[in-house]
Parts: C-alpha cells; sequence; structure tokens
C-alpha cells in the first residue's frame, strides 16, 4: 500500500533528534511519500537537502502567508532563483490567512499573487494555505490561473471546494477528521468523490484525536486513512490507492 502525505513539515526541528527513525517507520506503515512545504526563505536549503536525503521526500518551496512580517520583497525573486535551480514539485505554502490576529491581508495579498506568478512561470503546482479567506482566495485564482495543486487542510464549505476541484485542486484532509466534534468537516469528507481527496499530516502540527497534544506524525497518516476510509464506507487500500494517484497527478510524478 502506498499512502501520500501531500503535507508534512519533516525539516522542522520538532523533528530533529528522531526524523530518520521517523521517516524510516511511516514508510515502513507504508507511507512513502510527503510533500515538505516551505514556511520561510531561510528554511529553503535545509528543506532541500534533507528532502535529497531521502527518497519518497518532495520539496516545496515558498512564503507561508502566517509570517508576512518575516518575508521581504527580495524573498520573490530569490524564490524564482531557488526553483530554477532545485526544481520543486510545487510553489507552497502559499495563501491567505484571516484567521491570526492582526493580518496584514495587503501584504498576504501581494506576496500571494507574487507567488502565483511564479508558478505560472514555471507550470508548478501551488500548495494553499487559507483560513476564513476561501472566497477571495478563489477570486484570485480565477483572476490567476495555475495548473492546480492543493487546498491543504480544507475547511470551507461544499460549494467552494467544488469551486476549488474546478480550477483543477484536491482538498487536503487529514487528523482533524479523527476528531468526533468535527462533524461539519466530517460530513464534507463524505461529500466529495474520491477523486478530489488527498492526503495530509501537517505534521509536527494538527494532531488526530489519538494524539492530542502530543506532536504529529506521518506515522499516523495510515490512522487519518482508516478513519476517512470508514466515515466514507470505503475500502482503505482502495481509498490509499486513489488519493496518491490523485496526489501523483497533482505534483507531476506519473503513476505507479
Ligand atoms: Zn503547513
Amino acid at each position: 500500500m502506498e499512502i501520500f502525505d501531500t503535507h508534512c513539515h519533516i525539516d522542522l526541528p520538532a523533528f530533529d533528534a528522531d526524523r530518520e527513525a521517523v521517516i524510516s517507520h511511516a514508510r515502513e506503515l507504508g507511507v512513502t511519500h510527503m510533500v515538505v512545504p516551505a514556511i520561510v526563505a531561510r528554511g529553503w536549503k535545509r528543506l532541500v537537502s534533507i528532502c535529497n536525503e531521502h527518497p519518497g521526500l518532495l520539496p516545496a518551496l515558498g512564503l507561508h502567508p502566517m509570517f508576512t512580517s518575516e518575508h521581504i520583497d527580495a524573498d520573490i525573486t530569490a524564490l524564482a532563483e531557488t526553483v530554477e535551480h532545485t526544481r520543486p514539485v510545487a510553489i507552497g505554502e502559499i495563501g491567505l490567512d484571516y484567521f491570526i490576529d492582526g493580518a496584514d491581508r495587503k501584504r498576504q495579498q501581494t506576496l500571494l499573487e507574487a507567488q502565483l506568478d511564479l508558478a505560472r512561470q514555471f507550470d508548478l503546482p501551488v500548495i494553499l494555505h487559507v483560513r476564513k479567506a476561501h472566497d477571495n482566495m478563489l477570486a484570485t485564482l480565477r483572476r490567476l490561473r495555475v495548473c492546480g495543486g492543493t487546498a491543504h487542510a480544507f475547511s470551507g464549505s461544499l460549494q467552494q471546494a467544488q469551486q476549488y476541484i474546478d480550477l483543477g485542486f484536491r482538498l487536503g484532509f487529514g487528523g482533524m477528521i479523527t476528531h468526533e466534534r468535527a462533524t461539519r468537516l466530517r460530513r464534507l469528507a463524505c461529500e466529495l468523490p474520491a477523486e478530489a481527496l488527498v492526503l495530509e499530516t501537517d505534521a509536527p502540527d494538527m494532531p488526530g484525536a489519538a494524539h492530542r497534544g502530543q506532536r504529529n506524525s506521518p506515522e499516523y497518516l495510515p490512522e487519518y486513512l482508516h478513519v476517512l476510509a470508514q466515515l466514507r464506507n470505503e475500502d482503505p487500500e482502495t481509498l490509499a490507492r486513489q488519493t496518491s494517484a490523485n496526489a501523483r497527478e497533482v505534483f507531476g510524478l506519473g503513476s505507479l
């Protein structure tokens, strides 16, 4: 079974003590691929070198919308150069986050559009982080069309999901669906066609119900897969195959 983690921050210090063990244990459990999205420019080099050292780890490069105060204009030029040299599988994670206190929405929008331009220039998909801003994101994507990507940790409405799908996006689901109280999210994860879904952990953040208060890990992705399969009344292996095929298609990896 091939399980594809489309969003895993395995490069972060939270994994410094045991990264090798986590990656090899995850692989034993079937998690053969992880996309590692970037957060700030100073992390790109390390992220890429960790990915190069491990087959199945795939870098995405970009500037995270929660850290706008750390991004400088020169980072966009640097991003273009780094993408040119390292050929990541996606631009990400990028987006709009209106949920955080004191978000500089204008700056987020400027950085988003500059990075969508780069994705168009390099014909790369994008990994989106969006909170409380789906309608603005969808309007931006209609104006600046990219070849597709993932809407990570999706928590919008069914109508918004459909609009992302129409724009070539897949919706990412992970540990949050294991929380019994997440009824709206669970319903959404059942209503969407399997062709629209990708799996993700967002490790070390967003742990599932069984790991509340702990570090999230790609080792838990098989658990999240099983919960999703159970909710959807589907066979876990079939769902693993479908979501991995979706991820391969999004990130241009070809089929198995
Ligand atoms: Zn993330």
